[in-house]
C-alpha cells in the first residue's frame, strides 16, 4: 500500500498503521531495488538482509508519529572494497544514525529560529513534536549560515551577550537583508581581521564607535564608511530630547506668558493655574492637578534622589544600581537638570463620544460583560 503522506511515498510500502491515544506507529518497508556502498560508491542490487530503524516523523492531528522503517542491506560487489555488506542509505528521508526524519528536523529548525529554546519547546510539544529546549538550541548552533559570494554593502553594529557587561559584533549583509556573522568582541583587531578577508566590500555602515571606525579603516581601507540610518535617527532624537529638556524653563515662561494674554478657548476651558505655573520656575515643571498622583510623586522623589547622588559625585552606574532604575533614566535626569515631565494624552479617544452613555450604564449597575447586562 502506497501512503502519499509518507516521506518519499514511492520508495516505501506501508505495512501497518497503529493508532494510539498519543502516538501513531507506522510500519513501512523500503522497496528500493538497489543501493550504493557508502565506502566505495559502487551500486549493488544483491540483497543481504533487512534491518529496522525507528525514527520520528511529522505529527498527525497532534499525535506524535513514529516510523518503523524496514530497510535493506546489500552486498558490496566491488572486490577491492573492505566493506562486504552495507545498509542502504535513505538521505532524503533520514540521514545515517538520525532519530528524526529530515522533514521533522526541518520543521523543528524553523520553530527553533522563530521561537528560541524554551518557547519553541513548549510550542513543539503542543503540536505533537516533543523536544527539549537544549535540542532546539543545538539545532540552531548546528545550522550553517552561508556567507554570500558577493558581499558589497555591510552593516556593523554591536550585540549584547549580556547587556551592560559583554558585547560582540554583528555583521549584516545589507543587500541580502540578513546577518552574515557574529564576532565575540568589539575589538578593532577582530573587526579588521574579518573585513580583510572580504576585499570586495565597498560600503560599511556603522555607528560612531571608535572601535568600528578603526577596525573598518584598517581592515577595509577601500570601503566607504557611512553612518547608518538607525543611529542617525537615534542621535537626532537624543539631541532633540536633550535640547528640549535644557530649554524647559524657558518653555514654561512662554506658556505662562501665552496663558496670560490669550482668552479662554471655550466657556468650559479651565484657566491655567498661576500657582502651578509658578512652581515650574524652580527646578520642577508645573504639575496639573490630575498629575499629582502617587506615581507622579514617586517619580519626583526618585528624580530628587538621582540629582542628590549625582551632586555627591556618584557615577551613573552606581546611582542606577542603588535606586534600581535604568542607567539611561539616570543619564536623562542628570542631563535635564529639571524634572522632565512625561507626555500626557492630548488626543481624542474613540470612546469619548460614548462617555456619558457609558457612565450612565455603569451607574445603573451594568459593570460586567455586555452579554450579562440587560
Ligand atoms: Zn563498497
Amino acid at each position: 500500500m502506497v501512503n502519499p503522506h509518507l516521506p518519499q511515498p514511492t520508495a516505501f510500502h506501508c505495512q501497518q498503521i497503529k493508532i494510539e491515544p498519543d502516538v501513531v506507529t507506522i510500519v513501512v518497508e523500503s522497496s528500493l531495488p538497489d543501493g550504493h556502498c557508502p565506502l566505495c560508491g559502487h551500486p549493488s542490487s544483491r540483497m543481504h538482509s533487512h534491518y529496522t530503524r525507528r525514527v520520528r516523523d511529522l505529527p498527525w492531528q497532534g499525535r506524535s508519529v513514529r516510523l518503523r522503517l524496514i530497510a535493506r542491506k546489500f552486498f558490496c560487489l566491488s572486490p577491492a572494497c573492505p566493506r562486504k555488506i552495507f545498509a542502504a542509505r535513505l538521505p532524503e528521508i533520514v540521514v545515517a544514525h538520525a532519530r528524526n526524519t529530515v522533514r521533522l528536523n526541518d520543521t523543528l529548525s524553523s520553530i527553533a529560529f522563530s521561537c528560541g529554546g524554551e518557547a519553541g519547546s513548549r510550542l513543539a510539544r503542543r503540536l505533537g513534536m516533543p523536544v527539549s529546549a537544549d535540542t532546539l538550541l543545538r539545532t540552531i548552533r548546528r545550522t550553517h549560515i552561508p556567507v554570500p559570494s558577493t558581499l558589497r554593502i555591510v552593516g556593523v553594529d554591536d550585540w549584547a551577550m549580556r547587556k551592560g557587561l559583554r558585547y560582540g559584533t554583528l555583521l549584516c549583509g545589507l543587500e541580502q537583508h540578513r546577518p552574515i556573522d557574529l564576532l565575540n568582541d568589539r575589538e578593532p583587531d577582530t573587526i579588521a581581521a574579518w573585513l580583510s578577508q572580504h576585499p570586495e566590500i565597498e560600503v560599511i555602515t556603522r555607528d560612531r564607535a571608535h572601535c568600528y571606525a578603526e577596525g573598518a579603516s584598517r581592515g577595509a581601507p577601500q570601503a566607504i564608511q557611512v553612518a547608518d540610518r538607525f543611529h542617525l535617527v537615534q542621535n537626532l532624537r537624543q539631541a532633540l530630547v536633550k535640547m528640549l529638556d535644557h530649554r524647559y524653563p524657558q518653555m514654561v515662561l512662554a506658556m505662562k506668558d501665552t496663558a496670560g494674554r490669550s482668552p479662554p478657548l471655550s466657556p468650559n476651558a479651565k484657566p491655567v493655574e498661576e500657582e502651578s505655573l509658578n512652581r515650574g520656575l524652580g527646578n520642577r515643571l508645573p504639575l496639573r492637578p490630575a498629575q499629582c498622583d502617587v506615581r507622579c510623586n514617586r517619580r519626583l522623589e526618585r528624580f530628587d534622589k538621582v540629582m542628590e547622588l549625582h551632586r555627591q559625585g556618584m557615577s551613573h552606574r552606581e546611582i542606577a544600581r542603588r535606586l534600581s532604575i535604568h542607567r539611561e533614566t539616570v543619564a536623562r535626569y542628570t542631563q535635564a537638570r529639571v524634572y522632565p515631565e512625561r507626555a500626557t494624552r492630548n488626543y481624542a479617544s474613540k470612546t469619548d463620544q460614548f462617555t456619558d452613555y457609558l457612565k450612565k450604564r455603569w451607574q445603573d449597575g451594568c459593570q460586567k460583560r455586555p452579554s450579562t447586562c440587560a
